[in-house]
């Protein structure tokens, strides 16, 4: 019988891409609003942004020295100066208030305006810097920024579906725009969940841990530029929990919930949601983060993601599902995102049916080689401390040998 890609996965469970799919076909990016530029940081352009005036607006020097007529000075050198009568001196923010004639000089700032009958810039260097007269001692150079060398008036400088950085916020200001209309950032809620769970910090007592989820999982998303909230720890609490999920929901853009979805007799999660709103719980051929659920809750039809408890399913999950959902609220390419190819460079098993995303590091130097850290269950932290990428082998691979290539999510901020 042919080898289908199905047949490769688990009966009766969602490939990833199923169910990144699904969940995507539900969402649209939020709609755009006005922000100070300094807020849009991070936001994709919901408009083209057209330049108010040419850059540069006026012409104007590129060095500190003095506006000349070039054919004044074509002949200077230090043995042989050029006097030139200054008469004016023209700062950055001042405007010219009288013509060149031959035989006078301007002193000018870099930025500050060339007068008018000027054609060239002598460095300050290459004169003895005085005034009223000037003695200059070589030929002047092309140092003016013409109108519109850099942007042509009224252009699209920058285009709908670009990204707000450092750069282009930069572009904008320079173009005369204080705010610009963007697809705002996400506010996403965080909802730890579980009767073990105490605040990180707190002593555990006998049967209960720490909450790693909420604060991991919290610097992952504030990694991608979204706003976070979060919730304290709610216990399996069917009544604390339904409150906190509907004031979640009125809100934020989208919910975030971890535990409590498994098969367990007090997985609230399940049982809460299953009444509450339209969640689907589903079984995903992967490893870690095999029990899913997504759909929308409150009146506000706000979308909730439930995330499994065991950490690293959570941030696994976290990377697979929820990044490319929250790329799509912010307007940007979604889908399933890779990070290209790495080689494996130590050989093990994985469990067939199912995509594994397993804890790797790449050696030093980065020459597309990453090892794979530790145990690989889905509770261990130490591991996932090292790891800087999720090596992703396909369902039907049960063996990787050292060398092979495998698709890689890359962990680490600066990559994204
Ligand atoms: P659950 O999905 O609720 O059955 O939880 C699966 C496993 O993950 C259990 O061992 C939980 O104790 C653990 N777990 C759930 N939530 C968290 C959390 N926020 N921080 C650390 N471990 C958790
Ligand atoms: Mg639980």
């Amino acid at each position: 019988m042919p080898d289908s890609p199905s047949r490769r996965y688990a009966a009766g469970m969602r490939t990833p891409q199923e169910h990144l799919t699904a969940l995507l076909a539900g969402l649209e990016p939020l709609p755009p609003v006005d922000l100070p530029l300094i807020v849009a940081r991070d936001c994709v352009l919901a408009e083209d942004v057209h330049a108010r005036w040419p850059l540069p607006s006026f012409a104007n020097s590129a060095m500190d020295g003095y506006a000349v007529r070039a054919a004044d000075v074509v002949a200077a050198t230090a043995d042989r100066p050029v006097r030139l009568e200054v008469i004016e001196d023209i700062p950055a923010g001042a405007w010219p208030q009288r013509q060149l004639l031959p035989g006078t000089a301007a002193r000018i700032m870099t930025g500050a305006p060339v007068p008018e009958g000027a054609d060239g810039i002598v460095r300050v260097e290459h004169t003895d810097g005085g005034m009223p007269v000037v003695e200059v001692c070589g030929p002047a150079g092309d140092d003016i920024r013409r109108i519109g060398e850099d942007v042509a008036d009224g252009v699209v400088v920058l285009t709908r579906g670009a990204l707000m950085n450092p750069r282009t916020i930069g572009l904008a200001a320079a173009v005369g725009r204080d705010t610009v209309r963007v697809h705002p950032r996400p506010r996403v809620h965080l909802i730890s969940t579980g009767s073990e769970l105490v605040e990180p910090g707190q002593l555990p007592e006998p049967g209960q841990i720490s909450d790693v989820n909420g604060v991991m999982l919290e610097a992952a998303l504030l990694e991608l530029g979204v706003q976070v909230t979060r919730s304290s720890i709610v216990h399996d609490d069917a009544e604390v929990l339904t409150q906190a999920l509907l004031q979640a929901a009125d809100a934020s853009d989208l919910v975030i919930t971890t535990g409590g979805v498994s098969m367990g007799a007090y997985d609230t999660v399940k049982a809460v949601l299953t009444e509450l709103g339209s969640v689907r719980f589903e079984r995903v051929a992967m490893q870690p983060g095999m029990p899913q659920g997504w759909g929308r809750i409150g009146i506000t039809a706000t979308p909730i993601i439930t995330l499994p408890g065991n950490p690293v399913s959570a941030l696994v999950s976290l990377e697979v599902f929820v990044r490319p959902a929250l790329r799509l609220l912010q307007g940007r390419p979604s889908g399933w995102v890779t990070s290209g190819s790495l080689r494996a460079g130590n050989a093990f098993t994985s469990p067939p049916g199912k995509m594994q995303f397993v804890r790797a590091r790449r050696e030093t130097g980065d020459d597309g080689t990453a090892l794979t850290v530790g145990a690989q269950g889905s509770h261990i932290l130490g591991g996932l401390a090292q790891a800087d990428c999720l090596l992703i082998v396909p369902a039907h691979t049960e063996r990787v040998a050292t060398g092979d290539t495998l698709e890689f999510l890359d962990l680490r901020k600066d990559a994204r």
